[in-house]
């Protein structure tokens, strides 16, 4: 049995993006994948700048944004009255980043991007259509079993999502809640932007049921709307996706008539993982932290953390580090998934849902004076886009 120096368990954009990053340190990597493909169901496309500068680092980024959107603004908005409440303005970051926007690229594209590099290069092995359903280690080295064939290595990384088999193979408990509501996502060629006078990025508040509206490009790049709306505790799977249900959700969202060509429901959770190292296997994105998606941070975050561990993992491997090193990892990734993803995500999702009318209007002034205070205005981005969090990571 070949060993390798690092095992990747999910090829996800983030299992995608770690193998890509250690394979380009030459070390010996695997990635092991259930799916025979990668999932292109919609979720995240919200890259945000530190992101950009990882993807930029792996040879990237030109692709990267010739297939997506880039989006320099985003706007909070009063559904209910359409007015209009703050837009926040990226370009306020120049000169801190050299992408002072976001580029609205879907996962799946990401993942697929550093798949082709990841098989063109002579130490990587990739392996699809591939389940692993369990794990061993001792001192010397981690032994990953997948159907009938078993993987040895010097480490493991656990990028297998948000159910993830490795954090339950290694006993890790994942603290925190699940929200009673779902989240439906409706996918649509109704050009929002040109009925309302919207940007490419808005989060609507509603005390009723709030929407965010982003535009993507699509795979064949002529543009698609995803619409993204709470559902009722009470509403079953198939209210919320019937053509009922829909067609009244986004007249509500002022797009009386629009038609739809995807629809998908989504349990929402905010999760941490109580470790992110347990001996030679780490966490990696969703397997380490789940969080609603309101202000785009849970993949970013776990890019951040493939990023961050390929760099520990290399400084290891070439004998520049020893292995106690590595607890870094967690004691800097999970304080920061919690500051800064964690408390922003829900933060968000409470701006949005306000019901008490003096709360909302507080939240709404509180919005419009941040907007036109430029030191606010920058400090808020530079947390909300994890540039703050970014640059705590590099300074530690
Ligand atoms: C509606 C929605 C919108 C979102 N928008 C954003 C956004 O704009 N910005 C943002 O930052 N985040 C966003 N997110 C969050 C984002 O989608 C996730 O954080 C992201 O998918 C995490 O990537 P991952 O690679 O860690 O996990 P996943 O994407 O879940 O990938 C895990 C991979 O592991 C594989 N796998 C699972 N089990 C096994 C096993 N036993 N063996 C082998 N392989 C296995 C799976 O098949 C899968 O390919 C959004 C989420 C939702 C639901």
């Amino acid at each position: 049995m070949q060993r390798r120096n690092i095992l990747v368990v999910g090829a996800g954009p983030v299992g995608s993006v770690a193998a890509l990053a250690c394979a380009r340190f030459g070390h010996s990597v695997t990635l092991l994948e259930a799916e025979p493909r990668v999932s292109d169901m919609p979720r995240a496309s919200t890259t945000q700048p530190p992101t950009l500068e990882i993807i930029a680092a792996l040879g990237l980024i030109d692709e990267y944004i010739r297939v997506g959107l880039v989006a320099r603004t985003f706007e909070f908005w009063d559904r209910p009255t359409l007015e209009r409440i703050a837009e926040f303005d990226f370009d306020r970051l120049r000169g801190e980043t050299d992408y002072p926007y976001v580029v609205q690229t879907e996962q799946h594209k990401l993942a697929n991007m550093a798949l082709e590099r990841l098989r063109a290069m002579p130490n990587v092995e990739v392996v699809m259509g591939c389940t692993v359903s369990g794990l061993e280690q001792d001192g010397d080295q981690v032994s990953v079993r997948c159907g009938e064939r078993q993987f040895i290595a010097d480490y493991a990384i656990g990028a297998d999502g948000g159910r993830s088999t490795v954090r339950k193979s290694l006993g890790i408990e994942f603290e925190g809640y699940t929200f009673p509501e779902r989240f439906l996502v409706v996918t649509t060629k109704f050009d929002f932007a040109a009925a309302l006078g919207c940007c490419s990025r808005n989060y609507m508040a509603d005390p009723k049921e709030w929407t965010n509206l982003f535009k993507v490009a699509g795979d064949d790049l002529k543009g698609r709307w995803r619409a993204v709306f709470n559902t009722r505790e009470d509403e079953t799977d198939d209210e919320a996706l019937s053509d009922t249900a829909v067609r009244a959700r986004l007249a509500r969202c002022h797009a009386p008539g629009a038609d739809w060509v995807h629809l998908n429901l989504y349990n929402v959770h905010q999760r941490v993982a109580k470790h992110f190292r347990k001996g030679r296997v780490f966490l990696c994105g969703d397997a380490a932290h789940v969080n609603n998606p309101i202000g785009g941070l849970g993949l970013n975050s776990g890019i951040h953390e493939a990023w961050d561990l390929a760099g520990l993992l290399d400084k290891v491997l070439r004998r520049e580090a020893d292995d106690a090193s590595l607890d870094v990892y967690e004691a800097r990734r999970r304080p920061l998934n919690i500051e800064y993803v964690q408390e922003q995500t829900i933060a968000n999702k409470k701006r949005l849902e306000e019901r008490e009318p003096a709360q909302r209007a507080v939240r709404f002034d509180e919005l419009r004076a941040m907007a036109a205070d430029p030191v606010r205005h920058k400090a808020f981005l530079m947390r909300a886009s994890l540039l703050e969090s970014a640059r705590r990571s590099a300074s530690q």
